[in-house]
């Protein structure tokens, strides 16, 4: 059967090469100059290829929706993800977390397996050419380009999502399955920093914490509590436990995030702490007592929302 793939990422170049490896005449078609555009920015240039886990441990880290991927991940284990690798010659390492990387710590060498791959089973990739629209007559489908208009048995839409739609996926596919009837769940962001509606947050850009505690509430319910890294951005937050926040937070209202700078030390334990602190620093004012606390930066804005003047001598205090 002829086949045509539109789209020459990850799930292009994947398609094509299954198809073409069972029997069938393939050919992708790419907009960009090249193969793998976005893979290139995967896992800052490492690209996190899988997990090294068994599949229903997959499916349990899938946030919405994992259901809909259970008979590709059956069908399609993480290990057959290393060992197609591995058969196109490029080895991989676990990481941290179960993270797997190719052990060159190269995303270009995972586009060089999938390229190679299909290669092997001679796919035809056709770059520089958009696909513009396509629908179906009879039983053929009938593909529009910027180039020429092709007919094909099988179409499989890889256009993409729409994050960085600088490397090409700008959300066409979408529009293509609606018109062939499917139903499109509205995209929402995700694994993406957060934008916070305080102004104050530009003063912290830059600041990074470490070993803090996110909270995550959404009409007042607690979503989850992430534990770890935090960046402060021109806007809002960023960082590992933002990132992952942001995934359980896309399709819910009224959401409130709280910080816990302090969670490996209870209220009581904090409170000793500080009463220590101020005993130490009788005659110093709060705000510099404060800075065997928080980082520097955060002190006025902590003091600011807590409506404490900084100002105020320790001796002078009253508990
Ligand atoms: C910064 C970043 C880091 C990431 N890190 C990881 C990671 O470490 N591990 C991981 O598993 N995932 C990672 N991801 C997610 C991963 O990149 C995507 O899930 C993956 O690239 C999706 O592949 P795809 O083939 O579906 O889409 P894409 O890679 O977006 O490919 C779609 C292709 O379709 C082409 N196209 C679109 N419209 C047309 C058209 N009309 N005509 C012709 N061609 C068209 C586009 O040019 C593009 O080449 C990351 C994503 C980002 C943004």
């Amino acid at each position: 059967m002829k086949v045509i793939v539109i789209g020459a990422g990850a799930s292009g170049l994947m398609s094509a090469y299954i198809c073409a490896k069972c029997g069938h005449d393939v050919t992708i078609i790419e907009k960009n100059e090249k193969v793998g555009k976005k893979l290139y920015i995967t896992g800052k240039g490492r690209c996190n290829v899988t997990n090294y886990c068994n599949s229903s441990k997959f499916l349990e880290n899938v946030v919405n929706n994992a259901l809909f991927l259970y008979s590709s991940i059956s069908y399609f284990k993480p290990q057959d993800t290393i060992d197609f690798l591995e058969e196109f010659n490029v080895k991989t390492k676990v990481e941290r977390g179960n993270r797997v990387f190719p052990e060159s710590d190269k995303a270009s060498d995972v586009i060089k397996a999938l390229k190679k791959a299909c290669d092997k089973y001679n796919v035809v990739i056709n770059l520089n050419e958009t696909v513009i629209d396509a629908y179906k007559e009879q039983n053929v489908f009938i593909v529009k380009t910027s180039k020429k208009t092709y007919r094909c048995d099988i179409l499989i839409i890889c256009t993409g999502g729409k994050s960085y739609s600088s490397t090409g996926s700008d959300g066409f596919g979408y529009e293509l399955a609606r018109k062939f009837g499917h139903n499109i769940v509205c995209p929402v962001p995700a694994l993406c920093p957060i934008k916070l509606k305080d102004k104050w947050v530009k003063q912290l850009q830059g600041l990074s914490l470490k070993n803090v505690e996110l909270y995550a509430y959404s009409d007042k319910k607690l979503i989850l509590k992430e534990f770890g890294e935090l960046l402060f951005t021109a806007d809002g937050i960023s960082g590992p436990i933002v990132l992952t926040t942001s995934s359980y937070i896309n399709r819910k209202n009224n959401i409130e995030l709280f910080l816990d700078l302090k969670p490996a030390l209870t209220e009581d334990t904090l409170e000793k702490r500080l009463l220590r602190d101020f005993d130490l620093n009788k005659n110093k004012e709060l705000k510099t007592v404060m800075k065997g606390l928080l980082p520097v930066s955060l002190i006025e804005i902590f003091l600011f929302q807590c409506q404490i003047n900084g100002n105020v001598k320790i001796n002078s205090i009253k508990i």
